[in-house]
């Protein structure tokens, strides 16, 4: 039996990964985290994925508990501006698209054009999220009559065996999240220690015996997990696991950013993170509850770093003021091993892509979930290693070829950054994708095979909106009756525009449930 589980690093990772161990496997396995004091968590990541909420979920945490407390908001998808051209803007939600006569509304929209905005026309979120809804009524009942919550569901505890789509993400203050994990997983018994690992000690075969802190002496365990963000300390410096870089097929490498306190009141509070396209990279808003986090991510190779502040700053007018500003250096890439002998890498330390599609905190639930599902026991067998390892890959892979696909497709090429970006190399198997979809528009058969969080509806979404890619609809749509597609069309208008004058301002429900 294996007993003991040192974590090393008490940011949003670090925290994750000690309430969730404690939740999953309890007593069974004692939980030690330590962090530094001296030296600071990367002090972004507040958007999320949609399937953080069956975390939330696992740990038995209740929006009306844990939202409040850290600020939170609610996202039903992503706005993206100016990636076609200046003045345009598209939703990526969290919504799967219907399905009519065995097509996707998206086939029947590009033959038929019903309306101007296809993202208006085949979801229902865009209407919401365009005018500042809430997605739950006052008394609390979700919009989405469709997904059927089922509080404490057994079943609804992972990520890759989900059926259903939830259909919003959270933002939220990733310091205060870390704060309140803490509360969690201390209050379930985990020990945290506030200290400086001075040093990561190996015995004769490589494996990591303990690491040695400068006021508590030395931590023994028998897993030890690397939490410590881009420097990944037991990883890459102590196990010399090398680093993949994906730098030659996304070159942001660099971000500022500001938090902006903002009245809510008076503002609104659009419940989706905005992504604006700008000369060397795009600009995130997140509205917290409270205030805006926001930031530009950006290539060294186009933009410098003074450069990056300016556009920002106008970028945010007035409200910026003389804030401080966060300059972050990105890696962008993995970890060739997240799991090597006795350690395995979770959150930065594990791997990166910058945060276009809020992935983040989606890597770290899903290296937590395949670790409970891989753990070890006293025999170590390989075999659960290097299971672990090929799925931790195929999800930062795939979501890499995901964000490649943001920047090559996007119709946007007016100066050298976004030319650049459409003759880039392609990650493996992307160039043949692309190709295929010319002519078939992307289904779970052609998109990249392994699990990676994005289904074909997240696809179709981007290449809709970013213009940069000829899409034709299949043949037969044009052939068959299209009556059904014209109801689906009607009754996605209708609904939205009951939901729309029905549903709660965000800013009303976040307050009342404050
Ligand atoms: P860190 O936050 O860097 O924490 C490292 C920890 O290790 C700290 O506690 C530190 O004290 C400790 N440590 C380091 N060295 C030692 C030592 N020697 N001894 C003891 N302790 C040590 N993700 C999303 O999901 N959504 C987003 O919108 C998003 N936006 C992002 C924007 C940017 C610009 C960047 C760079 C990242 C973004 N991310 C986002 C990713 C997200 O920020 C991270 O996945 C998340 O914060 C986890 O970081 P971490 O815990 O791995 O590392």
């Amino acid at each position: 039996m294996l007993g003991s589980v040192v974590i090393v690093g008490g940011g949003t990772s670090g925290w994750m990964t000690a309430a969730y161990l404690r939740r999953a496997l309890g007593d069974k396995v004692s939980v030690t985290l330590v962090e530094s004091k001296r030296i600071k968590t990367i002090g972004v990541g507040e958007a999320t994925f949609s399937t953080v909420r069956h975390f939330f979920d696992y740990l038995g945490m209740a929006e009306h508990e844990w939202m409040p407390r850290c600020n939170a908001t609610y996202k039903l998808g992503i706005r993206f501006e100016n990636w076609r051209e200046k003045g345009h803007y598209f939703y990526h939600p969290f919504e799967r698209l219907p399905v009519v006569d065995g097509f996707p509304l998206t086939d029947w929209w590009l033959a038929k054009q019903p309306g101007p905005r296809f993202d208006q026309d085949v979801f229902l979120m865009s209407s919401i999220v365009d005018n500042e809804r809430s997605p739950r009524f006052l008394d609390g009942t979700l919009f989405e009559q469709e997904f059927v919550e089922r509080a404490g569901d057994p079943a609804r505890t992972t990520l890759s065996e989900q059926s259903t789509q939830f259909p919003y993400a959270y933002q939220f203050d990733a310091s205060l999240l870390a704060d309140y994990l803490c509360e969690y997983a201390t209050e379930r018994g985990a020990r945290h220690i506030e200290d400086d690992v001075l040093d990561v000690v190996r015995d004769e075969r490589g494996w990591i015996s303990h690491v040695v802190t400068k006021e508590h002496g030395d931590l023994t365990g028998d897993l030890f997990i690397d939490c410590t963000g881009f420097r990944g300390l037991l990883i890459n410096q102590a196990l010399e696991e090398p680093f993949v870089s994906y730098q030659d097929t996304l070159p942001n490498d660099s971000a500022v950013a500001l938090r902006v306190p903002v009245d809510m009141e008076k503002r609104g509070l659009r419940p989706c993170t905005t992504a604006t396209a700008q000369d060397a990279g795009w600009i995130w808003t997140i509205p917290l509850y409270g205030r805006i986090g926001t930031g530009y991510v950006y290539a060294s190779d186009y933009c410098g770093p003074e450069e990056a502040e300016r556009t920002l700053r106008e970028f945010v007018g007035p409200e910026a003021g003389d804030l401080e500003a966060n300059h972050i250096r990105m890696r962008i890439g993995r970890t060739r091993q997240s799991w090597v002998n006795n350690c395995v890498a979770i959150g930065l330390s594990s791997g990166f892509v910058e945060p276009l599609e809020s992935t983040g905190i989606f890597f770290i639930q899903h290296g937590i979930e395949q670790l409970v599902k891989h753990f070890p026991d006293a025999g170590w067998d390989p075999g659960l290693r290097s299971s672990y390892n090929t799925a931790v890959a195929r999800v930062m892979d795939g979501v890499r070829e995901f964000l490649v696909l943001h920047y090559h497709c996007a119709a946007r090429a007016d100066n050298a950054y976004w030319r650049d970006a459409k003759t880039r190399a392609l990650p493996d198997g992307l160039a043949e994708r692309l190709e295929q979809w010319r002519s078939k528009l992307p289904s779970t058969d052609t998109i990249y095979p392994h699990y990676h969080g994005f289904e074909p509806y997240s696809y179709l979404s981007m290449l809709l909106g970013l213009g940069g890619l000829e899409l034709k609809p299949a043949n037969a749509v044009s052939l068959m009756d299209d009556s059904r597609a014209a109801d689906e069309f009607r009754r996605i208008k209708d609904l939205s525009h009951d939901l729309v004058k029905r549903l709660p301002s965000q800013y009303e429900y976040l307050s009342q449930m404050r």
